[in-house]
């Protein structure tokens, strides 16, 4: 990914996570829908087949959406005390909308990681 370097100035990763572009060019679209990938940039050509991210993004999301959601339930329920109900038609659907929108997020960020250090599988070079 030297050659990369030279023709494509580097991307910021939390940029291309937060506009889930490509991590190379940053222009091209990185996923199909919410969190599938594409098999390669739409506008530098880059090949997605390296993408590994695993089950890194979900663990990042369930800490954080989990921290963000019931900290602010908490937060509400100790200051105003509303009803029940309240609670589950405003932090149900927050706690959804947030983690999706984290998943799709935290992805992209895990995939521009791995593109920035060329992470890749464990092989054993046996020559
Ligand atoms: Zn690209």
């Amino acid at each position: 990914m030297t050659e990369d370097a030279a023709k494509f100035p580097a991307v910021d990763p939390i940029r291309a996570a937060l506009s889930a572009s490509c991590p190379r060019c940053g222009n091209g679209r990185l996923f199909y829908g919410l969190t599938k990938p594409r098999a390669s940039c739409s506008s530098c050509g880059l090949d997605y087949s390296f993408i590994d991210a695993g089950d890194g993004p979900a663990i990042f999301v369930i800490l954080l959406a989990d921290l963000l959601v019931v900290g602010l339930a908490v937060w509400v329920e100790i200051n105003y005390q509303p009803s029940i109900w309240l609670h589950i038609l405003f932090f149900g659907p927050l706690a959804i909308g947030v983690s999706l929108w984290l998943m799709r997020v935290m992805k992209a960020w895990l995939i521009a990681m791995q593109y920035r250090h060329n992470a890749s599988q464990g092989a054993i070079d046996r020559d």
